[in-house]
């Protein structure tokens, strides 16, 4: 069996200690081993700092943007067994894998062409200058510099491709050196794609941590900066860390979130908007098995159309084959991991206690396509519903992380949609499906403080929208309260994390020079 090892300090090494089996989840088989620790981290920090963070900070954002291309081009001539990575390691349909793997290669590429365009800059401007003195030569700019540190990248185990490389993407164009830790559970595509980066980024510009964080936190400094994405839970632990709490590191974090999508009073389901919102509700409940942070988990729908949803969505979702992804037409695999299992049946009983089912009862399956008899992490796809949509404590305050998805009845009002996307107390997307444009603002101005993004679904945009369940690297990714309070990609944005913004003050032609004006 195949044991992972980490990339670190310029060498690959298996480590040491106890060891932790990878598996595919439709059939338990062991795919890997990984090792506990072992690792000399303390040296793998100094080398990110005094060899990787050397050799990115003498670049030009255009030669990083350069690396970057590279890395793309990697991975399109490693797609096919990077999916079949994912299907085998994380349960995936041929289809959730390019969804992972082919975002990875897009956000590489969008940071690319960004870094192309920023070419020699050595400092990003932030807003127009600002006159601060008597006249207009004494004059304020603010700018965005370089940061020297390491980024250490904490990713979740649900998009170990994408999620490697959108945080390595924004770090890497700032200047920053990467350490990146993947879920150890589905570890397998990160490895890889390590395999592949490495050999075409300098020295100490990208290292890797295969199996659990130890005392990776533990040898952070001031000026290093930590993107997780991951539990709420794991993210209380981390906020509590003294490199955090004293240290004065920067921590990002992207946790749990309760989406929700509302379809407004003016949307017929045979129209083309209503078609969007029912393609996407259900799309988001069986896509990578309920297994996405930007998931939709409640909907909102009129009273007079409550009934027709629930039987729209049942239909849709009884066409859905359960079982091995690496099966011909199995439309949604199992979840990744048996901890997974445990906690998405915890959260439908929990469910089930109050609401109703509509379709798939508490997910059982009676006989996964193509799977050993008794094996695998398998839920079905389970759509419940309630009469109380505030004050079903269960849909609002605990993000079930599966194929499961809750309809509730409103009046129609957007004040009352805004206040049950606030309910959810902070996500990282929430949609609403309306033609009507005065819904649509008085919706959007009260429900934008309690996410991330909203996405506005409607007859003229249905043709091309990617859904809300896809984060796009020019669109910010993260989402206030709940959802972490953290802010990823956005473009330009994404880098912001990794640089320092400082307020220079001077000569407004030496401030203009510096920007490159
Ligand atoms: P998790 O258990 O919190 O683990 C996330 C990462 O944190 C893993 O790499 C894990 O490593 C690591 N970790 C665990 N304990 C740690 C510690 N004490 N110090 C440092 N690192 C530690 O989350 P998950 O089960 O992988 O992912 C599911 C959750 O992620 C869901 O709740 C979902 O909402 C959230 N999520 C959010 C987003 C977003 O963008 N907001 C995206 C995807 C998922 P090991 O695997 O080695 O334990």
């Amino acid at each position: 069996m195949q044991l992972l090892a980490s990339y670190l300090s310029g060498a690959w090494s298996a480590g040491a200690g106890a060891k932790t089996a990878l598996v595919n989840p439709a059939t338990e088989a062991p795919l890997a081993e990984v090792h506990a620790g072992g690792h000399d981290l303390a040296a793998a920090f100094d080398h990110a700092r005094v060899v990787g963070g050397h050799e990115l900070g003498r670049s030009s954002f255009a030669q990083r943007g350069g690396l970057l291309g590279a890395l793309a081009k990697a991975i399109h001539g490693a797609r096919e067994e990077l999916i079949a990575l994912a299907i085998a390691n994380g349960g995936n349909t041929r289809s959730d894998a390019k969804f992972d793997i082919d975002g990875g290669a897009a956000t590489l590429s969008h940071y690319a062409e960004l870094g192309a365009r920023l070419g020699t800059a050595r400092l990003l401007g932030d807003g127009d200058p600002i006159q601060v003195g008597r006249t207009a030569r004494m004059a304020g700019q603010h700018v965005w510099a370089l940061r020297r540190g390491v980024a250490v990248h904490i990713n979740a185990f649900n998009f170990p491709g994408w999620g490697l490389c959108e945080k390595l993407a924004c770090a890497l164009l700032a200047g920053m050196p990467v350490i990146t830790k993947p879920a150890t559970a589905t570890a397998l595509v990160a490895h890889r794609l390590v395999e592949l980066f490495a050999p075409l980024l300098p020295a100490g510009a990208l290292q890797l941590l295969v199996g659990p964080a130890g005392t990776l936190l533990d040898h952070l400094e001031p000026g290093d900066v930590v993107a997780f994405t991951g539990g709420s839970a794991t993210a209380a632990v981390l906020r509590d860390h003294p490199a955090i709490t004293r240290r004065g590191v920067r921590l990002n974090l992207e946790a749990d979130s309760l989406n929700a999508a509302v379809l407004a009073p003016d949307v017929d389901l045979g129209s083309e908007t209503g078609a969007l919102f029912l393609h996407e509700v259900a799309r988001d409940i069986t896509q990578k098995t309920g297994q996405k942070c930007t998931a939709i988990r409640r909907v909102l729908v009129p009273a007079e159309r409550i009934g027709e949803v629930g039987d729209a969505l049942a239909e849709r979702l009884s066409r859905i084959a359960v079982g091995d992804p690496a099966h011909d037409g199995v439309g949604m695999g199992p979840l990744a991991t048996a901890q997974q299992l445990r906690d998405v049946r915890a959260g439908i009983a929990q469910l089930a206690e109050a609401t109703t089912s509509v379709f798939g009862g508490t997910g059982e399956v009676a006989a996964p396509v193509g799977v050993p008899a008794g094996k695998g992490y398998f839920v079905g796809p389970v759509l419940r519903a309630t009469t109380t949509p505030m004050a079903c404590a269960p849909l609002n305050d605990h993000e079930v992380f599966g194929p499961v998805a809750t309809i509730a009845a409103f009046s129609g009002d957007p004040t009352f949609a805004a206040g049950f996307i606030a309910r959810g107390e902070g996500c990282l997307v929430s949609s609403a499906y309306s033609d009507d444009r005065d819904w649509v603002v008085r919706f959007v101005t009260a429900a934008a403080p309690w996410a991330g993004r909203l996405y506005l679904g409607s007859s003229k945009m249905a043709s091309q929208s990617p859904g809300p369940g896809t984060v796009l690297p020019a669109l910010l990714h993260g989402g206030p309260g709940r959802a972490g309070g953290g802010e990823e990609l956005g473009g330009v944005r994404g880098l912001h994390l990794y640089m320092q913004r400082c307020a220079l003050e001077g000569d407004a032609s030496v401030l203009k020079s510096l920007i490159g004006e």
